[in-house]
C-alpha cells in the first residue's frame, strides 16, 4: 500500500495532480483503498441508498451518426423502430406500479416538429397519469432552446446528455462534423440545461484507444467546472457495425482495463464532487458480470433498470452483447434487487431521489 496513496485520499481537496495520481493507481491493494474511500464519501454524502430510473427506450431513430454507436443513421442493419404512445403509457404504468418513482425516456436524436411535440405531449400524459408523481429524466440528444423549454414547461426536470469525451481530438474523431455535430455545440446544449432550470446531467466513454489517464482526469474536471449535477458514464464497447467498431477492432482496450477505469472514474467522480448523483451503468455490465454491485461499491448510487418492451430491446444495440436483452422487465427488476441487496445497499422506492448537488445549490 503506497503513503502517497493514502495521503492523497485523506485530503478534502484535490489537485488535478492528485486526481491523476490517484487514475494511475495500478495496483490492487490501493485500489481496494480508493474503492472503501469512495464508499465512504458516498454513505457520508448521498448514503447508502439507491435509487432506480425506469429506462425506456422509445426509438432508435437517429439524425446523427456518431462513429461508435450501433444506431447510428447510416447503419442500415438496424431495424428501426419507435414505439407508440400507447406502449410508451404501458411501460410508464408498469414502472408507476412497481414504485420506482422515475422514468428516463431515452433515444436516437430528432429535432423535427412532430417528434419534439410527441414528447412534449407525452410527457403532459405522464405527468396526469401519475398525478405529478414520475420524475421524468430524457436522454434525447441535441436540441435547441427553446425544445428543451418546451420540454422543460411540460413536466421533465432532468436531462443526460453526455460529453463524451472533452479530448476536442478525440471528439472529433468520434463524430462526423456533418449535423453540426462539434463539441461546442454539445457544450452549449449542457448550457441551455443549466440555464432553463434542468438538473443537467453528462459523462462520458472510458477506455477509448488513444484515452490518457490525464484525458479522463480533464473529463472529472469539465464536471466539476460545469457544476453538473448528474453523472452517466461507462465502457466503450465495439459494435461491429460502426465505423469504431472496424477501425479498433484490434486495437481496442482490454476488457479487464476498460472494467479498472469505469470504476476508478466512478470512484474519483465521488470522492471529488461528493454529492451529485452517479450512474453505475449498463455498459459497465456488459464487460463485467459483477460491473453494477462493483459500480455501486465504487461509489455510483443510481440504477437505470429498463423497461423497454421486450420486443424492441434488441433492436436497440448501441453496442455488441449488451446485456439483459432478453430479460422481461421483471426479470430486470428481480436482478437489479438482488445485485443490490448483496452488497448491502437500500433500495428507495417511492422518492425521485433527486442530485443532492442540485438541491444544495
Ligand atoms: N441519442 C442520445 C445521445 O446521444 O445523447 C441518447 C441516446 S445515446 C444511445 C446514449 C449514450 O450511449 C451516448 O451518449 C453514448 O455515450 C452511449 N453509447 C453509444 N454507443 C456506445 C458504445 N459503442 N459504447 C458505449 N457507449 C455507447
Ligand atoms: Fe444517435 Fe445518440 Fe447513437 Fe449518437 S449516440 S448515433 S446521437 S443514438
Amino acid at each position: 500500500m503506497s503513503e502517497k496513496i493514502k495521503n492523497i485520499l485523506s485530503q478534502e481537496n484535490f489537485s488535478k495532480e492528485d486526481l491523476l495520481e490517484l487514475m494511475k493507481i495500478d495496483n490492487s491493494e490501493d485500489l481496494d483503498l480508493l474503492f472503501k474511500k469512495a464508499y465512504e464519501i458516498k454513505a457520508k454524502y448521498v448514503g447508502r441508498k439507491v435509487y432506480y430510473r425506469g429506462l425506456i427506450e422509445i426509438s432508435n431513430k437517429c439524425i446523427k451518426n456518431c462513429k461508435y454507436c450501433g444506431i447510428r443513421r447510416d447503419n442500415h442493419n438496424v431495424e428501426r423502430f419507435s414505439m407508440s404512445k400507447a406502449e410508451i403509457m404501458e411501460a410508464v404504468k408498469w414502472i408507476y406500479e412497481n414504485n420506482y418513482a422515475s422514468i428516463a425516456l431515452q433515444s436516437g436524436e430528432r429535432q423535427d416538429e412532430e417528434f419534439v411535440s410527441f414528447i412534449e405531449d407525452l410527457i403532459r400524459e405522464i405527468k396526469i397519469f401519475s398525478n405529478g408523481k414520475l420524475g421524468i429524466t430524457l436522454s434525447l440528444g441535441e436540441q435547441s432552446k427553446e425544445t428543451y423549454r418546451r420540454w422543460f414547461e411540460a413536466g421533465a426536470h432532468r436531462y443526460l446528455l453526455r460529453i463524451e469525451s472533452t479530448n476536442l481530438d478525440i471528439y472529433n474523431h468520434l463524430h462526423p462534423m456533418d449535423n453540426k455535430h462539434t463539441f461546442e455545440v454539445r457544450k452549449k446544449c449542457l448550457e441551455y440545461l443549466r440555464e432553463i432550470g434542468y438538473q443537467v446531467g453528462t459523462g462520458v466513454m472510458i477506455g477509448l484507444p488513444n484515452q490518457t489517464e490525464e484525458d479522463l482526469v480533464n473529463d472529472i474536471l469539465f464536471y466539476k467546472d460545469m457544476n453538473i449535477d448528474m453523472i452517466g458514464m461507462g465502457p466503450y464497447i465495439l459494435h461491429k457495425d460502426t465505423p469504431l467498431g472496424k477501425e479498433w477492432e484490434n486495437s481496442v482496450v482490454s476488457v479487464e482495463k476498460r472494467v479498472e477505469l469505469g470504476l476508478k472514474m466512478i470512484a474519483i467522480t465521488r470522492i471529488f464532487l461528493k454529492d451529485v448523483n452517479i450512474a453505475a451503468t449498463t455498459a459497465l455490465q456488459g464487460l463485467d458480470p459483477q460491473g453494477r454491485e462493483k459500480g455501486l461499491l465504487a461509489g455510483a448510487n443510481i440504477l437505470m433498470p429498463t423497461a423497454t418492451a421486450l420486443e424492441h430491446k434488441g433492436k436497440y444495440l448501441l453496442y455488441d452483447n449488451k446485456p439483459g436483452i432478453n430479460d422481461s422487465v421483471e426479470k430486470a427488476k428481480e436482478i437489479m434487487d438482488s445485485n443490490v441487496k448483496a452488497i448491502g445497499d437500500e433500495i428507495v422506492y417511492g422518492e425521485w431521489g433527486d442530485s443532492l448537488h442540485f438541491k444544495n445549490k
